[in-house]
């Protein structure tokens, strides 16, 4: 019979400036647009893979300014939620402790109602000679979070873009599966 559409909902989480809404459209377009105003949204795109219908919710958070930490991430999203990408910037370690805290705040915050599938993403591969984050931070962190980890650039490839998502999904499956 016919195959069930599967819905995802993705928190995007990061500081300013990193790339969010860079990777948000780029995997709704495929395509790099420079700019973006400063709104916070919520965007839908239905994909087909491996032959099932997937439709996402993509939520491009804007981080608080003159916000605690710990209240940067509200329990209306955590419960939103069903998978999240943190992402930094590999050339602004101020954006890798960010994703350090909020990693740490999911962690704790959703001990007891499960673990959602995390995918930690230092974007900006692109600027090398401006580098402040090595891939070996990023991925001891993913590491010790239990979380997945990719370096891309948004602005140059759709490809890493579309793996991210992908491998969310693949983990958001196997978190239902395990329900
Ligand atoms: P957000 O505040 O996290 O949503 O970040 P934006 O998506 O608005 O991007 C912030 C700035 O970084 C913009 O000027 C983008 O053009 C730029 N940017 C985003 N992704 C990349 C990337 O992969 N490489 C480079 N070089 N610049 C990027």
């Amino acid at each position: 019979g016919a195959q069930q559409k599967v819905e995802a909902n993705v928190l995007l989480l990061g500081a300013e400036n990193v790339g969010k809404s860079a990777l948000t459209v780029r995997f709704l377009t495929r395509r790099f647009i420079g700019e973006y105003g400063d709104i916070e949204s919520i965007y839908n795109h239905s994909d087909k893979i491996d032959g099932r219908e997937i439709s996402f919710n993509i939520w491009d958070s804007l981080y608080p300014q003159n916000c605690e930490t710990t209240e940067s991430i509200t329990e209306k999203q955590l419960q939103w939620a069903d998978g999240l990408i943190l992402v930094y910037s590999i050339c602004d370690r101020s954006s890798f402790d960010v994703v350090r805290q909020q990693v740490h705040l999911i962690r704790q915050a959703k001990k007891t109602s499960g673990m959602s599938p995390i995918i930690i993403v230092g974007n900006k591969r692109d600027l090398q000679h401006r580098r402040t984050v090595s891939s070996e931070e990023g991925r001891l962190l993913a590491l010790s979070a239990d979380c997945g980890f990719f370096e891309i650039s948004a602005a140059e490839t759709y490809h890493g873009v579309l793996l991210v998502f992908h491998e969310l999904l693949d983990l958001i499956r196997e978190a239902r599966a395990l329900k």
